[in-house]
């Protein structure tokens, strides 16, 4: 299935240029008037190894009322029904009209992958007019120059991208493609070994050979429920024969690299200990490390009602920077809420690893705004502007305005809030950065 690309955008701008381009025909019909009546034109692109299909449409006017430039509105939303991906095409020489404004809208409440070509913009790659198509909300405008050819190829690969997203999502839903690295980390004591071996002792977990371990390792892969789990070299145990064993000594480094090579950690606690200083530094490596955690307490069947809650409280209050974090309480010795333990650790790394596209990040930041707007400072009003990805694992989250060293803690936490509960993101730090572009 070759994937789909529509260019919309108001008449004039260079579409049918820029269509011309990516399919290197001259099918389509370049005129130097606006408004000049065309239905979908369909072409075939070929990039690299990518083939792709793309429609090019007429001018395009969301709230159209009627005759000419009605149907031409009716061409252009079924063109971009049929596509995958939209190619937003302005005209940096004309700059950013109303009209720029409806079709970003209508766009960005699609839902759809959208990429924003800033066309004509030969001689203009560093020009400061291009910032102010950001406030479009559909992330960066990509300069090209449909007449001189400066841009495209990128355009498309950027197009392209997106479309490939999905099937690298399925592959890491399925249990095949994707082995999640887990480290158990925790002080001496905690119970490390005993879950470990609670664990390898289920029948429902099944080893399965992964290239590259050996024996002697402490790398242990098996499956779960469809899922594969390495679990790699746990700070502070060692293996004998079948089982694992505690060594005496804890070495900050060991967890350190347990940490920093496991794509989740599992912090396990003492919960006839509470929350101890060296458990509080462990998590503080963690956080910093910006892995996915979940947190375990461990010996729940050793502590009484009162014990549990001052251990609540001392959670709560000592670990408060891993809020994020599931919270499960366990006993690995009576092999109570272990089975939980599986979906929070398959939850985080999902979660860690969730993409989340330009034009719903934006929508998001904009309904925030509109729920409640960022509190005035110093006599200036932050205004945010658009929001993306800037990285995965953790997730970060960059948002772009203006004034936004002025943006409070604690409005930087609504806006958390916000893209965890939409994103369903568990058991993963968020990073919300701030970029004020002047
Ligand atoms: P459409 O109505 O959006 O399809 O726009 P056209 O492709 O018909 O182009 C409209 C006008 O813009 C034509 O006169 C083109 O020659 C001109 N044009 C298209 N691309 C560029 C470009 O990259 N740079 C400049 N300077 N002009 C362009
Ligand atoms: P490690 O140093 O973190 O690997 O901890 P171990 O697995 O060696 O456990 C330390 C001690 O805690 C051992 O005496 C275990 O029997 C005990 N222990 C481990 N899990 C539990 C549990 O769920 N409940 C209780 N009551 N004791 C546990």
């Amino acid at each position: 299935m070759k994937p789909v690309i529509a260019l919309v955008g108001r008449p004039n701008v260079g579409k049918s240029t820029l269509f011309n381009r990516m399919t290197k025909s001259r099918d389509a019909i370049v005129a130097d008037f606006a408004g000049l009546t065309r239905d979908r034109h369909y072409g075939n692109g070929r990039q690299g190894q990518h083939e792709y299909i793309v429609i090019d449409t007429g001018g395009f006017e969301p709230d159209a009322g009627s005759g000419i430039f009605r149907e031409m509105a009716k061409q252009t939303r079924q063109a971009v029904a049929e596509a995958d991906v939209v190619v937003f095409v302005v005209d940096v020489r004309g700059g950013l009209s109303a009209q720029d404004h409806d079709i970003a809208n209508y766009l960005r409440r699609l839902g759809k992958p959208c990429v924003l070509a800033g066309n004509k913009a030969e001689g203009m790659q560093d020009s400061p007019h291009l910032a102010e198509f950001y406030e479009l909300g559909l992330g960066e405008v990509h300069p090209v120059s449909a007449a001189h050819g400066q841009g495209v190829r990128s355009l498309v690969e950027l197009a392209l991208e997106p479309l490939a997203l999905p099937e690298v999502d399925e592959c890491e839903a399925g249990a095949e493609a994707t082995v999640i690295r887990l480290a158990v980390a925790g002080r001496p004591n905690v119970g490390k070994s005993t879950l470990i071996n609670t664990w390898l002792g289920e029948e429902r977990l099944v080893a399965f050979d992964l290239p590259g371990t050996t024996r002697d390792a402490i790398s242990v892969p098996f499956e779960r429920n469809g899922q594969r789990f390495e679990l790699i070299d746990t700070a502070g145990l060692r293996r004998k024969g079948k089982v694992f064993e505690a060594i005496e000594k804890f070495s900050v480094v060991k967890t350190l690299q347990a940490i920093e090579s496991a794509n989740v950690v599992l912090l396990l606690l003492d919960a006839t200990q509470g929350v101890t200083d060296q458990d509080a530094h462990i998590a503080g490596y963690i956080l910093e490390s910006g892995r996915a955690v979940v947190i375990a307490v461990n010996k729940w069947d050793a502590v009484d009602d009162y014990q549990r809650q001052q251990l609540e409280r001392s959670i709560e209050s000592r670990l408060s920077f891993l809020k994020f974090a599931p919270l499960h309480f366990i006993s690995a010795i009576k092999r109570q809420g272990i089975a939980p333990l599986w979906t929070s650790i398959a939850q985080a790394y999902k979660s860690a690893n969730r993409k989340m596209p330009t034009p719903v990040l934006t929508r998001l930041l904009h309904e925030a705004v509109q729920f409640q707007t960022p509190k005035r400072a110093g006599g200036f009003r932050p205004k945010l502007r658009y929001a993306h990805q800037g990285g995965m694992n953790p997730p970060v989250i960059v948002i772009h305005g203006n004034s936004l060293e002025h943006v409070s803690d604690a409005y930087k936490r609504f806006l958390e809030g916000r893209f965890r509960k939409e994103f369903d993101l568990v058991g993963t730090p968020l990073r919300i950065e701030m970029k004020t572009s002047s």
